[in-house]
């Protein structure tokens, strides 16, 4: 049976962060000092994700799992959870492309650690990686990220590219001031070394609050800077991707834009996510969320845990109104939610 939300979006893609930990304190996501991480204790278990995430996929036919976090990669034995949840197998009664064949399962990952794991984790079954790079510039990246791993980034990508996932995918977020000069260096770099860039429209998200419009390089802006130098073409088919993708007309591969806060793509949202305390979310900017760790470690079965899971998506709102007056930012920052 599958989960279709009152607008009539059926969900399709759970993403779970793993930890709300992060071995970065990127400027647009959170302090630089003052983090308080939940306790070990309060952490979904490897076998609560499972559970939780078989329920999603066997009985509610989502094909799509994305890992995140936090930093994914700095909780323990992930590969051991990624090895786990590539066994799922998308039911032969679903109406997803995917039936019968296991779940598109991802990772978003700042790459700092990867080249030590990209190995392990195609080996334990992942089938794509999203590395967040943001610029190529030495200092930037310190200025950014409050960390300096710019080489490990780099080199977690050719990791990810050696280890063969396909596709290996960049996200940069662009704020304005920051690293706007950077669209096109950005671009060429993923045009040379053969990987989709995906800019995404910086989001009120940050742990800071510091948020504001101004700092929003749009959809319609980073297109043109590339299409000034590389002429680009829409891809038009896209789905419930939040990506919109033109193609080099070249050939030298495809670029994408995220662009929540511009063009929000609200309307074809199949997305829903569970925090790493196992809170249920049926949006990014949601301000309720739905408690299955305390059904879980409770004792409720699994029919009990589904129905909760329904009622949550029954309250899914149309939309996320950033930049409307009605606008109420989440209390959690997007490491805290899971990205
Ligand atoms: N730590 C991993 C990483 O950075 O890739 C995964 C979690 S991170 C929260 C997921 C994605 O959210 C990253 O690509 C990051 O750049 C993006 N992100 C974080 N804060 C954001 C914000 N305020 N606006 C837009 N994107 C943001
Ligand atoms: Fe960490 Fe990712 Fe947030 Fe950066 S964006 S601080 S890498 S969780």
């Amino acid at each position: 049976m599958e989960l279709v939300d009152p607008f009539g979006r059926t969900v399709r893609d759970l993403r779970i962060s793993v930890t709300d930990r992060c071995n970065f304190r990127c400027t647009y996501c959170m302090p630089e000092e003052g983090m308080v991480w939940l306790d070990r204790t309060e952490l979904l278990t490897f076998e609560e994700i499972h559970r939780l995430a078989t329920i999603f996929v066997k009985r509610f036919e989502v094909d799509g799992i994305r890992l995140t976090g936090g930093e994914p990669t700095v909780r323990a034995h992930l590969p051991v959870l990624v090895e786990k949840l590539a066994k799922l197998r998308v039911p032969d009664s679903a109406s997803s492309p995917r039936r019968g064949k296991p779940i598109d399962l991802a990772l978003t990952t700042n790459g700092a650690t990867l080249r030590l794991v990209a190995h392990e984790l195609k080996a334990a079954g992942l089938s794509r990686i999203n590395i967040s790079l943001d610029t190529l510039q030495h200092q930037k990246f310190i200025e950014i990220t409050r960390r300096d791993h710019l080489k490990n980034v780099l080199d977690g990508i050719s990791a990810a590219v050696q280890a063969g996932f396909a596709p290996v995918k960049i996200n940069a977020v662009i704020q304005r001031g920051v690293n706007d000069d950077e669209i096109l260096a950005l671009a060429s770099f993923g045009r040379e070394k053969q990987i989709e860039v995906r800019f995404i429209e910086f989001m009120p998200l940050d742990a800071q609050d510091q948020w504001q419009r101004n700092d929003v390089v749009g959809q319609d802006e980073i297109v043109a800077t590339i299409n000034n130098v590389y002429t680009l073409e829409q891809v038009l088919a896209r789905g419930a991707a939040p990506a919109k993708s033109w193609r080099y007309l070249d050939g030298n591969g495809t670029v994408g834009v995220v662009p929540s806060v511009t063009k929000p793509f609200c309307g074809d949202c199949d997305r829903v996510r569970l925090t790493a305390e196992g809170q249920f979310r049926t949006c990014l900017f949601s301000t309720t969320e739905f408690d299955l760790r305390a059904m879980l470690r409770g004792g409720a079965n699994d029919d009990a845990i589904a129905i909760e899971i329904q009622r949550a998506v029954g309250t899914k709102w149309a939309g996320h109104a950033i930049g409307n007056v009605t606008f109420v930012r989440p209390k959690r920052s997007m490491s805290q939610i899971g990205g």
